[in-house]
């Protein structure tokens, strides 16, 4: 079997990725309550007790929200860098030793048949990080929650087969909007999100030949809206000469409804 995956939920209310094969069921993030965690994976027809491991990126409540509560419910191992450990431990209530462990930034774990690799954001969390999926010479690259977009990053991901790439805001509409000038700052800053004018610059040196998907994800509730994000990476992806909707697709994520489960092939 080859890989498939489902961007479960995915923007500022709460974010949730999974990835399987045959050998093995990853979840990354619960950054919904374990109530709506358990649907989603119901959505997706993936039993919750079958997952092998959970994966997390970062300490931002969007990304734990339910962890504690779905790894204990499951008896799953939690998977994080140290200092997330430590930052989301006072949040995520009491686990049990055996299901804690280390998953250092900038390092490979092999996991049945998968292999994963994990590398550094620059985002306003304790160590944050993100991760490619590895089967079979297919390639999954997960990058959200980052300020910019390092050339290590991109030479990171770049030739994957599907990617799930962060668009998170128009900067007119963050510009214009009601939020607070330090809030802004903090969104439009180098450890805070990537626009969709950013998102579509990265994404012109990161897409190659075997690069079939595009999920643009971790989009804001107040300052984007999916035809808004869809429509500007388009154009802009255009410009630098892709074309988009035949062999290349770009697909929209939601924050409540899981993307069909996809398989990499
Ligand atoms: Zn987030
Ligand atoms: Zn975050």
């Amino acid at each position: 079997m080859t890989m498939q995956f489902s961007v479960l939920a995915s923007g500022s209310t709460g974010n949730a990725f999974y990835i399987g094969t045959e050998k093995e069921r990853i979840l990354v993030d619960a950054g919904l309550s374990g109530k709506e965690m358990t649907r989603l994976f119901s959505e997706i027809h993936v039993d919750p007790s079958s997952l092998s491991r959970i994966l997390v990126t970062h300490e931002h409540s969007d990304h734990i929200k339910g962890l504690g509560i779905f790894a204990r419910k499951y008896n799953l191992p939690i998977y994080a860098n140290e200092k997330t450990w430590k930052a989301m431990e006072s949040s995520i209530g009491k686990i049990a030793l055996d299901q804690k462990f280390l998953f250092d930034m900038e390092t490979v774990q092999t996991f049945g048949d998968m292999d994963v690799e994990s590398f550094a954001v620059s985002h306003d969390a304790a160590d944050p990080m993100f991760y490619t999926f590895h089967h079979h010479g297919k390639k999954v690259a997960l990058v959200t929650d980052l300020g910019y977009v390092s050339e290590r990053i991109k030479k990171t991901v770049e030739a994957a087969d599907a990617l799930i790439f962060e668009a998170n805001h128009d900067v007119e509409m963050l510009r214009m909007g009601h939020y607070p000038w330090s809030v802004k700052r903090r969104i439009l800053g180098d450890s805070g999100h990537v626009s969709n004018e950013d998102c579509a610059f990265a994404l012109q040196d990161i897409i190659d030949n075997q690069t079939k998907r595009i999920y643009l994800a971790h989009l804001s509730k107040d300052n984007n809206m999916k035809d808004l994000a869809r429509m500007s990476v388009t154009n802009s992806l255009t410009e630098y000469g892709f074309d988009i909707g035949n062999k290349l697709m770009l697909h929209d994520t939601d924050p409540k409804v899981p993307t069909p489960l996809y398989q990499v092939i």
